[in-house]
């Protein structure tokens, strides 16, 4: 099964309440993608796309289930918490454009997601990843509502009204540069509309119920 959605629909945490009540592993590019962006940014590489492609290439990624969360370890040690942070993002999705990372971070998910059943979620799930995957969805909500619930969940509530307009251009960043790639995701998927993340739980047992 492959989820994909832009930043903050609330995908991840589908994915990770849909693997754990099909039992299966839940595999979350983003993270994948985040952990590498977090370790290039501690780096300071003189080539960010060039160095990029070489941890993707050489680490080791490890998801591991907690009852409330999925944790994602590199080379054994728990990056969790600083890919979690939206602060991240901006080079995430800058050095996600380097082909040769693309390439060397799709090896490693299929390979991941062969090697069990899993839940697979992130922009190249529904086309690259598992694209003969009987079951595609596309979760997607209107960007404020993405936006505030992302602010929300990462209690950025200390920011200013001002600091909180730059966050959400950031995002709107993010977004653009995410979007060809998720207008072909969604071409492939059954897309899921929602307004509200207060509803997220139903919509897990709606998917649950068509699976
Ligand atoms: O899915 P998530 O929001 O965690 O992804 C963070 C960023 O990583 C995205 O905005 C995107 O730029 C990049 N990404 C990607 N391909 C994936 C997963 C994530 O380019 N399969």
């Amino acid at each position: 099964m492959s989820i994909d959605g832009p930043i903050g629909s609330g995908k991840s945490s589908v994915a990770f309440e849909l693997a754990r009540l099909l039992g299966r592993t839940c595999i979350s590019t983003g993270m994948m993608y985040r952990a590498v962006a977090l370790i290039v940014r501690d780096g300071r590489p003189y080539d960010r796309a060039s160095f990029a492609c070489e941890v993707a290439r050489v680490s080791h990624f490890e998801f591991t289930s907690r009852p409330d969360s999925l944790r994602i370890c590199v080379d054994g040690t728990d990056v969790t918490d600083e890919v979690s942070d939206p602060s991240i993002l901006p080079l995430t999705s800058e050095i996600a454009q380097h082909p040769g990372l693309r390439t060397a971070l799709l090896r490693c998910q299929r390979e991941m997601a062969l090697r069990e059943p899993s839940v697979i979620e992130g922009r190249d799930a529904n086309t690259q990843i598992v694209p003969t995957a009987r079951w595609k969805f596309y979760l997607d909500a209107p960007p404020e509502v993405r936006y505030r619930r992302l602010h929300d969940v990462h209690k950025l509530s200390a920011i200013s009204p001002l600091e909180y307009a730059e966050f959400v251009r950031t995002m709107e960043l993010v977004d653009e540069r995410d979007r060809g790639r998720l207008r072909e995701s969604s071409r492939q998927a059954d897309v899921i509309h929602h307004e509200n993340f207060a509803h997220l739980s139903a919509l897990q047992d709606a998917v649950i119920l068509y699976y």
